[in-house]
């Protein structure tokens, strides 16, 4: 097995060149989710793992097995532990964890590092002390360096500085890329790691106090139109770019992955095209129907200048995302509407 490679040479000034992880022995793997299949959804009411809800009660699975934060706090490593005993699940999604925009990682970065290093470290830990066949640990786009070359291969992990802005919540989530990778080498466990770009989708975060940037834009020209004010104010620029993949369409690449994919390497899951913070602002004031004016606050970071995923890996399994960003936005538009008393 290739644990992920180290390059201790690369600056920030100096990156690397983009070498994708090779594809040959990609596509052999292939083992259906039996029906029956035990699958724990551990997240399962937040935006990915209600989408995997979802996907897998439509694709006929009968066994899924979700637990609220408060039912069982997944950093508490005993109940952890006690939940897997009883439960034995065949199959592990790891979709909870403390996530958040560039405000709440901000504010909060001690509880990012510590919080998802506990869920991470309970999860993995007690799903191989119970014998679980597969489990898919979900990274993230945000955790590459903030100069990798463009697109984001899989082997840029660790090749550069990251982002100061996340980099509490990039060094605990690539502390469980590389768990999955040692607990591959050292117990054979059938475990994988994904990389999955921006989300959005129905179920997501609206509050403005911690959502990402697609969901925050609904929420304010949603809010302007019916407060009648003529004007909206979007952090930074609008220059960085970034790409979009609907939760559905996550949805559906982790059950590919499951299924077909079992390297130590992470992979990585996108749309292959980005757009600017720009273009995404006039595509959402679109969907919304406001018409008002957009100040853009250049005092605000903007973050990574550009984020967009090499997905030849996970291209040459046969995935390819399939719903388009304006009528992703339309439907998490239409989903915010139906839930906006609730969420307000
Ligand atoms: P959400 O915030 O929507 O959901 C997080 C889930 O985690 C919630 O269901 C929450 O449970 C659960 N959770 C949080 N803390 C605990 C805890 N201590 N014990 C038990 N459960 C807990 O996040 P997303 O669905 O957006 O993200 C899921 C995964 O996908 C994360 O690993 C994230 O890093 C990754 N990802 C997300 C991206 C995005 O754009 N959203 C992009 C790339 C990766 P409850 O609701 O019951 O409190």
């Amino acid at each position: 097995m290739v644990p992920v490679p180290i390059k201790s040479s690369v600056t920030a000034a100096n990156p690397p060149e983009a070498t994708p992880y090779p594809v040959r022995m990609l596509g052999t793997f292939h083992h259906p989710i039996p029906l029956d299949a035990k699958i724990h959804i551990a997240g399962h009411r937040g935006l990915v793992g209600s989408a995997l809800w979802r996907h897998l009660v439509a694709r006929g699975n009968t066994a899924l097995i979700g637990r609220s934060s408060s039912e069982l706090d997944l950093r508490d490593r005993e109940a952890t532990f006690d939940f897997y005993a009883d439960q034995k699940p065949d199959y592990v999604v790891l979709a909870a964890a403390k996530v958040g925009g560039i405000l709440a990682n901000a504010t909060y970065p001690a509880e990012f590092l510590s919080d998802n290093i506990r869920i991470q470290v309970n999860v993995l830990d007690a799903a191989q002390a119970v014998g679980v066949k597969r489990l898919l640990f979900l990274g993230s786009s945000c955790i590459y360096p903030k100069f990798a070359p463009q697109p984001i291969s899989e082997n840029s992990l660790l090749a550069g500085p990251l982002e100061p802005t996340n980099d509490a919540y990039a060094i605990a989530k690539i502390a469980g890329v590389i768990q999955v990778q040692a607990m591959r080498r050292q117990y054979g466990a059938s475990f994988i790691s994904a990389m999955p770009t921006n989300l959005y989708g129905p179920g997501d975060n609206f509050d403005l106090e911690s959502s990402h940037v697609l969901p925050a834009m609904i929420r304010k020209f949603h809010d302007a139109m019916f407060d009648g004010r003529g004007e909206v104010e979007l952090w930074g620029t609008g220059s960085p770019r970034r790409e979009f993949l609907h939760v559905d369409d996550l949805a559906n690449a982790a059950v590919t992955l499951l299924e077909r994919y079992d390297e130590p390497e992470p992979i990585n899951i996108g749309v292959g095209t980005d757009v600017t913070i720009r273009a995404l602002a006039e595509t959402v004031r679109r969907v919304v129907g406001y018409q008002g004016a957009i100040n853009w606050d250049a005092s605000r970071p903007d973050g990574t200048p550009r984020k967009l995923l090499d997905i030849s890996r996970i291209r040459s399994l046969g995935w390819n995302a399939s719903i388009p960003l304006e009528s992703g936005i339309e439907s998490t538009y239409d989903w915010y509407k139906q839930h906006s008393t609730v969420l307000a």
